[in-house]
Order: structure tokens, then C-alpha cells, then sequence
């Protein structure tokens, strides 16, 4: 079965063609690469599968179903999660209310139920490595590989059926494109289906297991990543 597939999607921004009749399935369970240069949609895709933006024409299906993404929370509903390459991590939030958002209501249950979730935000944050983020302070002041790392955090606890990594290294080396390469391999184990947005193909070679590159607004076809040689 398909996670996720996408038939002749057209997006455009008043005269400009961002995606100009993309075509492509993402099975179940696996590390699918969306790869392409800059100003090839990938932004577009995301946003798309974000409930950010709506498509203008054509069809989204999520585990075989038809659906309309038109606002976030379409998204979550059908367990599409997202860890954004522009982090979306609110500043002055402390990382429990930016991990717990949009779920911590200022009423009396709500506090229990935030007291409740700081302590899941914890072991959370523990079980994926990450023991050393005090979710008491604030987001901002983390270094730009630590918020690119909790925005990862975040997408993964919130449960994701689908998870979008959109160019997840981009401010990552070394110790923490290793952590990433765990998470990815951790979430593969659980079913979880990983669509990794990359524009470098070394990354998409080490991480999954078929691919598609987008040009200009379209797709080239998808293959395996065993299949393509080292000068593509
Ligand atoms: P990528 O992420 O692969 O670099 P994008 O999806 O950001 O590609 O962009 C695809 C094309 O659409 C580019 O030509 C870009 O300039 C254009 N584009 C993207 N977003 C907008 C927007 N909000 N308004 C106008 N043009 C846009
Ligand atoms: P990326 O590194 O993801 O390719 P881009 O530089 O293509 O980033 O775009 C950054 C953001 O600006 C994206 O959210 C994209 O949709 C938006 N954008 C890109 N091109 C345009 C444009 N011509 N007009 C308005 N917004 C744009």
C-alpha cells in the first residue's frame, strides 16, 4: 500500500509555475528522497503536505484516501507531521510549550495535563538522545543545530504516521547527522514512512531507499537508491 501519493499537481503563485504536474507514491514504511536544485517545488511539496498552501489542481491521497490538506491541523489529523528547514519553533516559547503546542489550554485541566505532558516532553527528549535540552528555556537560546534538532524532536512526538523532513541537515554535522541517521532508522522500525526533502544526493544515498527528483515543478520518475549511479 501507498503512504502517499500525488497525481498531476499543479500549484502555482500568480504567474509563476511552482509545481507544474507533479506525479509521485511514497509506500509504506519506507525512506522515500525528494530531491531537486533550488526553485524545483521541493518548498512547494512541503507546504502542500503541510495543509500550508492548497494545491490548484490535482489530487492527494494519504493511506488510499482522497483527502484535502487546506489547514495544519488537516495535516496532524491524518498524522502527517512536519520538521520545517526554516524552524518552526515559536522564540519566546519555552521547548515543552513549543513540543506541546497546540495542546496546552491555560485551564485548570490544562495545567494538570501540561504538568502531565512536560514530564512525556522529558522522557521523550531522553529516549531519543536528546537529555542534555532543558525544555524549560526558551527556544531561542539554542544554537541553530539544536533548534534544527528539537524541531525534528518535536515532529517525532507528536506521533507521526508520515514524517517530512524537509532538508534536515541543513544546519547539522558530524555527531548530529549520525543522531539523525538513529531517529530515521528507529522511526523505519516502528513503520513509520520518512519522505526526506535533500538536495544533496550523498545524504539521500545514506538515508533512503527510493527516490524522486523534481525539476522545474516536475517529477522525473522515482527509482531505487541502489540503482542510481554515483555520477547522477
Ligand atoms: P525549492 O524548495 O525546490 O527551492 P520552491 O518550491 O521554493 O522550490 O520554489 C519553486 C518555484 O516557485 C521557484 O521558482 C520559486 O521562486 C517559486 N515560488 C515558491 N514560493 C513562491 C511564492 N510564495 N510566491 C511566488 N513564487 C513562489
Ligand atoms: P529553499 O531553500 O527551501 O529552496 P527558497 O529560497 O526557495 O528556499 O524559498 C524560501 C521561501 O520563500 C519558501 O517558503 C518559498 O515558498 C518562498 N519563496 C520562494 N520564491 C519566492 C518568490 N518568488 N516569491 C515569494 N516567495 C517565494
Amino acid at each position: 500500500q501507498d503512504a502517499l501519493r500525488l497525481e498531476n499537481i499543479v500549484k502555482t503563485y500568480g504567474a509563476t509555475r511552482a509545481l507544474g504536474g507533479a506525479s509521485f507514491s511514497v509506500r509504506c514504511g519506507e525512506v522515500h528522497a525528494l530531491l531537486g536544485e533550488n526553485g524545483a517545488g521541493k518548498s512547494t511539496a512541503v507546504k502542500l503536505l503541510s495543509g500550508l498552501v492548497r494545491p490548484s489542481t490535482g489530487i492527494i491521497e494519504v493511506f488510499g484516501q482522497k483527502v484535502e490538506m487546506t489547514r495544519p491541523a488537516d495535516a496532524h489529523r491524518l498524522g502527517v507531521q512536519t520538521a520545517f528547514q526554516e524552524i518552526s519553533l515559536v522564540p519566546d516559547l519555552t521547548i515543552a510549550e513549543n513540543m506541546l503546542l497546540p495542546y496546552a489550554p491555560r485551564t485548570a485541566l490544562g495545567v494538570l495535563r501540561r504538568r502531565r505532558g512536560e514530564e512525556e516532553v522529558e522522557a521523550h527528549l531522553r529516549r531519543i538522545g536528546l537529555a542534555e535540552i532543558d525544555i524549560r528555556a526558551e527556544a531561542h537560546t539554542f544554537d541553530l543545530s539544536q533548534r534544527q534538532k528539537i524541531e525534528i524532536a518535536r515532529a517525532v512526538f507528536r506521533k507521526p504516521r508520515i514524517l517530512l523532513l524537509d532538508e534536515p541537515t541543513s544546519a547539522l554535522s558530524g555527531d548530529d547527522i549520525d543522531w539523525l541517521g538513529d531517529i530515521i532508522g528507529q522511526l523505519k522500525r516502528d513503520g513509520v514512512t520518512t519522505i526526506f526533502i535533500s538536495h544533496r544526493m550523498a545524504e539521500v544515498r545514506r538515508f533512503c531507499d527510493r527516490l524522486t527528483i523534481l525539476r522545474n515543478g516536475r517529477d522525473t520518475g522515482t527509482s531505487d537508491v541502489a540503482s542510481v549511479s554515483d555520477d547522477d
